[in-house]
């Protein structure tokens, strides 16, 4: 199995560039945010738990966060590899990750991490906002706050792969095709 984690803070490229992995490698696209909102949508109870940190720029509990990332990783135990987008975002939650993929006889490939600076990220942020309808995209203290929350509680998680000698740098600066190539080259290097 090829199982990426996408890395990187928020408004780096992670969705955009994760919709071309699944295609290229025949993947499946994991993004807890993705699924957290579309709990939102849904109403259900784990939807309205979720909001009420989201709405805010802060992390849903890592309890929560990693169930329902295990139930849905097994509703595709049979393919060739999953993109983890958005997750993990804690320690806790990496280390959770590699204990449940072993219980699956695999493991992370790769971190692959899109590196765009602060100025950089909250451009894109304000840009996607007036198409995206989130809510946590429309308020720049709340964008401030999830930059903020990378900066002290995920950004960490990197130093968790480095040490696993699993982590790649890509350059998240540029059009996108140029950096889906670059995130194509790694993978194909790997
Ligand atoms: P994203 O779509 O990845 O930008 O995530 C949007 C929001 O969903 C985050 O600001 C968090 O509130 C929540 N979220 C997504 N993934 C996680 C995660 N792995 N752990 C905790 N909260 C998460």
């Amino acid at each position: 199995m090829l199982n990426i984690v996408l890395f990187g803070p928020p408004g780096a490229g992670k969705g955009t560039q994760s919709e071309r992995l699944i295609e290229q490698y025949g993947l499946i696209h994991l993004s807890t945010g993705d699924v957290f909102r579309a709990n939102i949508k849904g109403e259900t109870e784990l939807g309205q738990l979720a909001k009420s940190y989201m709405d805010k720029g802060q992390l849903v509990p890592d309890d929560v966060t990693i169930n329902m990332l295990r139930s849905e990783v097994m509703k595709h135990e049979n393919s060739a590899g999953f993109i983890f987008d958005g997750f993990p975002r804690t320690h806790a939650q990496a280390l959770a990750l590699d204990t449940f993929l072993a219980t699956l006889n695999t493991e992370i490939t790769s971190m692959l991490a899109l590196e765009v600076e602060e100025e950089e990220l909250k451009e894109r942020l304000k840009k996607r906002a007036e198409v995206s309808g989130r809510v946590d995209d429309a308020d720049p203290n709340v964008i401030q706050n999830r930059i903020q929350v990378y900066n002290n509680e995920t950004a960490p998680v990197k130093s968790f792969y480095q040490a696993q000698n699993k982590y790649i740098a890509i350059d998240g600066i540029g059009s996108i095709d140029a950096i889906t190539s670059r995130l194509f080259a790694a993978i194909d290097s790997l």
